[in-house]
């Protein structure tokens, strides 16, 4: 049985479109939904297997990736996005009609990620978006109540999606970053 990732990516990865400069995200409410709208392409996006993203109904994953914050911005209905968790990292700017998640967003300035803000791009009617280019945090699956034991047939699927690119934390030009930004803040690193 091959096990399902995500809908993006289970069946074969879109290329980004050349060129390709942002849409606009839509939640799922069929009355007055809440639109976002993204003024570039997405950046970093990837499968994730925390359990704080948001995913679609039955995928094991979400698809996440970031843009530019002052590239955000909501366009329609934003009386209807709440913070899912105030005192996460990364506060999730929910739909609280429909559940969906538009936009997270870290308001912590001296976090290496501050600046940009989380999105998934699938919310997008149009087509263009860079897929998904590799999984991170792939054990956490196991905390949103995957079996343990199917761990080896998600990794052998994550190895069939994105060769070698997945890992139990983010990837390493992502976790450089982050420690990158920590030693600079600690001063062991002079920038
Ligand atoms: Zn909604
Ligand atoms: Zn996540």
């Amino acid at each position: 049985m091959t096990v399902a990732i995500h809908p993006s990516v289970d069946n074969g990865i879109k290329p980004a479109a050349a060129g390709f400069a942002g849409g606009t995200l839509v939640c799922h409410c069929t009355q007055d939904p809440v639109e976002v709208k993204i003024d570039s392409q997405v950046l970093h996006n990837h499968a994730c297997g925390c359990t704080k993203c948001w995913k679609p109904q039955g995928a094991m994953f979400s698809v996440v990736g970031v843009v530019p914050r002052d590239k955000v911005s909501v366009t329609k209905n934003g009386g209807k996005l709440k913070i899912v968790d105030e005192k996460a990292t990364i506060q999730r700017h929910a739909c609280s009609a429909c559940g969906v998640h538009m936009f997270g967003r870290i308001e912590n300035d001296k976090h290496a990620f501050h600046g940009l803000d989380f999105i998934h791009s699938e919310l997008s009617p149009q087509s263009g978006w860079a897929p998904a280019g590799f999984a991170a945090f792939v054990s956490s699956v196991i905390e949103s109540g995957v079996d343990p034991n199917r761990m080896g047939s998600v990794r052998g699927r994550l190895k069939e999606i994105f060769g070698g690119e997945y890992y139990d934390c983010l990837n390493p030009p992502l976790m450089d970053a982050l420690a990158t930004h920590a030693a600079k803040q600690s001063g062991v690193l002079k920038s």
